[in-house]
């Protein structure tokens, strides 16, 4: 089976991984250090902050906004669970706003009438999670503009995004964000196995960022409430978790992080053999601007209405041709758990529709010729 996506693990990897593990720190360690220089480094922010999981960076990202009971986040429908789920682990609420049909990221149009029809209803949401959608940037000036009518704050999710770049800056430098957070599940760009990172230019927010990461402790005397009382002194300011990366993950993360430019560069040359290849076949293509770089984490095609299958069949004949073909997203209002608190279909015609029609096929940078165009033949004969 041909995966959808998948992780390239060099010999310098399994070095640096053999070298953390042998090294007198295998956790909280330097190499946390030195990875977190290395991709706030490259996003241009000032802080980067490493994480046991992007949905844990998602988790202390929302307490470090004092997100709490009463308050609202908002999100698009088509992502992965957490980007939602991080509001509720912090006791507020979720709501969505549809995608846009051009870039699958949640529509600004929909954002703007949902936020002042939410002013007089006195329900503004606290934060507003875009999510680059495989890899795209969300319009994050018009974004930072309804920010300042409104007052919310922005974590954008850019787990799909590493490596790509909007305005001529990389993703995550947090120009138009307070916070920006990362994956290294091994489908995403580059990998730690498991972990995630937060980048953020506010000295405030990295400090509750780091902090919250290790049970709200501090061994700042300056942030010390009562002074230190020696050498050994810590303090625990708030309730925060365990949600350290490893000094073995982060010397995989650094290792892997030596090779972002040319992943993105091996998916982008992939992303144009498919362009090509299925120009022809009834097939919505993803939207790729020329103002802006994808990380292009997914390559998700929407089969039209003129496709003489409907998506269900061509998933199918797909996976029978030994394609690991899969769907992102199931939209996260759809979930029964979101379905218990409420939330209608109907109220999302946009992303309804594309999850109707979308598939995502493999995009990874070590995906061969051959495998692409094993791709492309069983679309074509699927959809011809
Ligand atoms: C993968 C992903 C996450 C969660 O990442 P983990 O590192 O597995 O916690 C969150 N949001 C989006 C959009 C993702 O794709």
């Amino acid at each position: 089976m041909i995966p959808y996506g998948r992780q390239d693990i060099s010999d310098a990897d399994v070095e640096a991984v053999r070298a953390a593990l042998l090294s007198d720190f295998i956790t909280q360690g330097p190499a946390i250090a030195a990875f977190e220089a290395a991709i706030s480094g490259y996003c241009g922010s000032t802080y980067g902050v490493a994480m046991s999981s992007a949905t844990a960076a998602l988790h202390v990202a929302c307490m470090a906004l004092d997100l709490g009971p009463g308050d609202w986040l908002w999100t698009s429908p088509i992502t992965f669970v957490a980007s939602a789920n991080a509001a509720l682990y912090c006791g507020a609420q979720v709501d969505f706003v549809d995608i846009d049909k051009t870039t699958y990221n949640m529509c600004l149009d929909a954002l703007e009438a949902k936020l002042e029809a939410a002013e007089r209803d006195g329900k503004l949401p606290k934060i507003v999670v875009p999510v680059h959608f495989a890899g795209q940037s969300c319009d994050m000036v018009r974004l930072a503009r309804l920010r300042d009518t409104y007052g919310f704050r922005i974590i954008e999710d850019a787990s799909h995004a590493i490596g790509g770049s909007y305005h001529n800056a990389h993703v995550g430098n947090c120009a138009h964000s307070d916070i920006c957070v990362f994956s290294f599940h091994p489908v995403k760009i580059i990998t730690t196995a498991e972990g995630g990172l937060a980048t953020t230019n506010d000295p405030e927010l990295a400090h509750r960022l780091f902090t919250l990461r290790t049970h709200g402790i501090t061994r700042d005397a300056s942030r010390m409430e009562n002074g230190s009382e020696g050498p050994w002194y810590y303090e625990q300011l708030e309730l925060g978790y365990n949600y350290r990366m490893t000094d073995i993950q982060a010397a995989l993360g650094t290792s892997q992080f030596a090779r972002l430019d040319s992943f993105i560069d091996a998916r982008h040359e992939r992303r144009k053999i498919y362009d090509q290849g299925l120009a022809h076949l009834p097939l919505t293509l993803p939207y790729q601007p020329d103002f802006q770089r994808s990380g292009l984490h997914l390559y998700p095609i929407l089969l039209t209405d003129e496709a003489p299958v409907n998506r269900r069949q061509a998933f199918d004949a797909l996976r029978a041709a030994g394609i690991g073909v899969n769907v992102h997203y199931i939209p996260v209002y759809r979930q029964p758990y979101y379905v218990r608190m409420g939330f209608d279909r109907a109220s999302f015609p946009n992303a309804e529709d594309y999850y109707s029609r979308t598939i995502s096929i493999p995009m990874y940078a070590q995906l061969t010729a051959d495998d692409q165009n094993t791709v492309m033949s069983a679309l074509t004969a699927i959809l011809a």
